[in-house]
């Protein structure tokens, strides 16, 4: 058995990789968190989601425009992030973000701000086949 990563995608599904022994994120999402936490510039005011699915990229337009609106970014930068969100959309398998059954429903905020998905255990592949085996009839 193994937790599942805690992270809560900007439309609302979790991760669906194993997590770090003694963390609530996989790998990529706690190597996400801590990047996160150590940037400090003038532009902290703008918090723009990780570029995960279209969800966070339409939520990532919206704040970039809004900043370009109330003059807190120039037409350059304004447009090198539009840029960059161009090429995070074609990045993004649009596949994978139509399916609805891992809507997280509840969350925890821990100490540092973060919002967590409810813990999860996942059995292990090489247990559930032996279940599969012994539980079906001869
Ligand atoms: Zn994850």
């Amino acid at each position: 058995m193994y937790q599942l990563c805690r992270h809560i995608k900007t439309n609302g599904q979790r991760c669906q990789s194993p997590a770090l022994l003694g963390s609530a994120y996989c790998y990529f999402h706690s190597r996400v968190h801590t990047l996160t936490k150590a940037k400090s510039s003038a532009w902290d005011d703008i918090k723009l989601p990780l570029l995960e699915d279209s969800a966070s990229i339409q939520v990532a337009i919206s704040q970039i425009m809004s900043a370009f609106l109330s003059s807190r970014l120039d037409a350059r930068h304004t447009g090198l992030l539009l840029y960059a969100l161009q090429i995070a959309s074609q990045n993004i398998d649009r596949a994978s973000s139509c399916d609805d059954s891992e809507i997280v429903h509840s969350m925890t905020v821990n100490g540092e701000g973060d919002e967590l998905a409810p813990e999860k255990e996942i059995c292990e592949p090489e247990e559930e086949d032996e279940k599969l085996t012994t539980a079906e009839p001869a």
